[in-house]
């Protein structure tokens, strides 16, 4: 059991200690009075009657020494009270034999003034009996002191209404009169104190019976409650007053604190009346006990704590607004790091397909959370493919329509938390019920793909993740319009436009790292010379367009019949060079042979018209058997292919065995500048 249901017990004690002093007292009077009437009536029956009072005055002293056996005090106090019992007994004893020998009226007077001094005594120890034994019933009470002020006040409140009950139980005890007007005194006092506190406590008090009925509140209570008098709360609940659930939580609150005798201390909770008014208290419930110490019903104190509570609310919440910013804060710097690593990583890429491993790569520390995929358009505009993915991006289409994505078709994100958010994009899984955000990546107002995330659990994209996205959805855009334009400008740089073969310059830096990986390597290299038979006529037959159609559908035919290390090279209008690393003079002679009947095969067709057949005319020369150089190697096939044209064209000349030097070339200035 706690302090507070400790103090019931002590309570039950020091009334029963009391009575039996009490007890003692009175029954000492009453022998005394029956001693009285025997000595004037000479009635046996008085007699009797004190020798019965004699007994019982001893045996309730017996009583009390039992109950003090604790108080040296007490003690000592009870071995005067028993040696003046014992004087005044055995006087007794003395003058009811010497009634014979005295008259009436004179034995009378001798038990008056034998007896006076020594009552006076009894009942002055009895007195201080009593006293001690309230004073430690307040100190155990103040004992208490440990918990909460209103843990405090609630016990103050226990000791004041326990002291009434003890008053109260006092009464039933008979008293002379002048032991009766000093309890009154003292409990008139007690109740004055009762009262003052009960008036002006601003905390809540009130006592219930076992069924939670209102005994008695206080004026506070009362102003809570509406009540103009306090009185008319009594054999109410709190049914009355609070709505249905608050008042079943306090009525199993006191059920509790009823059956077990247990307090409950400093609860926090929110009450709300019927009227809707809301209100935090802290309250405690404590047991009330009766002075036989059995629980017959409740009390509590409360306190209104809403404007503490409130301020404590709204620390907790700008506390966890400063956190939740916080987190934003560095979610936010994070985001940042890593777009800037990831545009620098960007910015130093080779190609699209770097690129989409470096967005596959970041994306997944942007997006944790997230899967998605970037998909591109085609050049011919007709399908989008995903070029880059991340997490598990299976719901996505890896070849879709352009139209069956709303982002694309609309110019502008479309997603489940956006507008039109119910539609989904036809490249999206069917079974696929989560979120999603598809983003036009677009690059100088031209649309050149779709970034899509998707969030399988269905929670939707916030706004920062939304407008992440579109950041990087734009840098991604830019990025690869940036290598675009980086790969069309080499591509210029390197190759004929009319043709889209490389250009003589790029052939020419190819061929000095093929020469030098040939001597490394010691392997030769292949070269052809090309050059169209009588194309003047072709141009004067069919204009120049029509000489275009026929050098461009030529080019065609040799980078299909050539390997892909093979560099073939428009070499200047009608002339082509082909360099073939690693090829022997053989294989580089057959080939030539077969292009030499896939050329005779070509029928160009241009604006409708049949511009009949081409022929070529090609010299063979490899390195190192004809040349040294690379100079010397072109001199020798183009030496071979003159001899092509000089034994009747449409035909492959190898070059001469006898190689010509360097110095002689030079000397003949045949050859600019190698
Ligand atoms: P041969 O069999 O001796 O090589 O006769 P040919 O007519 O092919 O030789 P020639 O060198 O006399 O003429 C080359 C012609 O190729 C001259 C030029 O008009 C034409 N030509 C060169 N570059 C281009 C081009 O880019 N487009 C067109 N349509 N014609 C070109
Ligand atoms: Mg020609
Ligand atoms: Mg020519």
């Amino acid at each position: 059991m706690n302090t507070l249901g400790m103090s019931g017990q002590w309570v039950n004690h020091s009334t029963r200690i009391i009575r039996e002093i009490t007890a003692t007292e009175s029954m000492a009077k009453t022998a005394e009075s029956s001693a009285r009437g025997f000595l004037l009536t000479g009635d046996p029956a008085s007699l009797q009657m004190m020798k019965e009072s004699v007994a019982s005055a001893n045996q309730h002293e017996r009583e009390v020494r039992l109950l003090t056996a604790d108080n040296p005090r007490q003690q000592r106090r009870l071995d005067n009270l028993e040696a003046l019992l014992a004087e005044r007994f055995k006087a007794l004893e003395e003058l009811v034999l010497m009634r014979g020998s005295l008259g009436a009226g004179e034995a009378a007077q001798v038990v008056r003034s034998v007896g006076a001094p020594l009552s006076a005594a009894i009942e002055s120890l009895s007195w201080e009996l009593q006293n001690e034994e309230y004073s430690l019933l307040e100190a155990r009470s103040s004992a208490l002191d440990e918990d909460t002020a209103r843990a405090r006040v609630g016990r103050a409140i226990a000791a004041a209404f326990s002291l009434l009950l003890l008053a109260a139980a006092s009464v039933v005890i008979r008293f002379d009169g002048r032991r009766r007007r000093k309890l009154e005194t003292q409990l008139q006092h007690e109740k004055d104190l009762f009262t003052t506190l009960m008036d002006t406590l601003p905390d809540r008090v009130y006592f219930k019976d076992p069924e939670s009925r209102f005994l008695r509140i206080n004026a506070a209570k009362g102003r809570r409650l509406g009540l103009s008098n306090v009185a008319e709360a009594i054999g109410k609940s709190d049914a009355d007053f609070y709505r249905p659930e608050q008042a079943a939580r306090a009525r199993a609150d006191e059920k509790e604190v009823f059956q077990t005798g247990r307090a409950l201390i400093d609860k926090e909770e929110l009450e709300t009346s019927i009227g809707g008014v809301e209100e935090w208290v802290m309250s405690t419930k404590l047991p009330m006990v009766d002075s036989d110490g059995t629980i017959v019903g409740t009390f509590g104190i409360s306190r209104d704590i809403t404007a503490s509570k409130r301020a404590e609310q709204e620390l907790e919440s700008a506390n966890s607004k400063l956190t939740g910013w916080n987190d934003r804060l560095e979610l936010r710097n994070r985001e940042g790091v890593l777009l800037a690593e990831m545009g620098e990583l960007l910015e130093t890429c080779v190609d699209e397909e770097e690129a989409d491993r470096i967005l596959s790569r970041f994306a997944t520390d942007l997006w944790p959370a997230l899967s998605g995929a970037l998909s591109m358009i085609d050049s011919s505009r007709s399908s989008v493919e995903i070029a880059a993915g991340w997490g598990d991006s299976t719901a996505l289409a890896s070849v879709f329509l352009p139209e069956d994505c709303w982002a694309l078709r609309r110019g502008r994100p479309h997603g489940s938390a956006l507008s039109y958010g119910q539609i989904r994009c036809a490249h999206i899984a069917r079974g696929f019920t989560g979120a999603f955000v598809c983003i036009p990546v677009m690059a100088h107002g031209e649309v050149l793909g779709v970034m899509h995330l998707l969030r399988p659990d269905g929670q939707e994209l916030d706004e920062s993740e939304l407008r992440l996205a579109k950041t990087n959805a734009e840098r991604m855009g830019l990025a690869i319009a940036n290598l675009r334009l980086r790969a069309a400008l080499k591509a210029q740089s390197i190759r004929d436009p009319l043709t889209g073969l490389f250009n003589r310059r790029y052939m020419e830096e190819t061929f000095e790292r093929e020469l030098y990986r040939a001597d490394r390597d010691g392997s030769t290299i292949g070269t052809i010379m090309l050059d169209l038979d009588h194309f003047k006529q072709f141009n004067d037959a069919f204009g120049h367009d029509g000489g275009d159609a026929i050098l461009k559908e030529f080019s065609q035919l040799l980078l299909a019949r050539t390997r892909k290390e093979d560099v073939v090279c428009r070499y200047g209008g009608e002339e082509f060079l082909i360099v073939l690393p690693g090829a022997s003079l053989d294989d580089t002679h057959y080939r030539a042979e077969s292009l030499l009947a896939a050329i005779r095969n070509i029928a160009v067709v241009s604006r409708g018209r049949e511009l009949g057949h081409v022929s070529a005319s090609m010299g063979v020369a490899l390195y190192p058997n004809h040349g040294s150089t690379m100079g010397l190697l072109i001199r020798a096939a183009d030496e071979a292919l003159y001899q092509a044209k000089a034994h009747g064209r449409d035909r492959v000349m190898l070059a001469a065995t006898h190689p010509i030097h360097d110095s002689q070339l030079l000397n003949s200035g045949a050859l600019g500048p190698v």
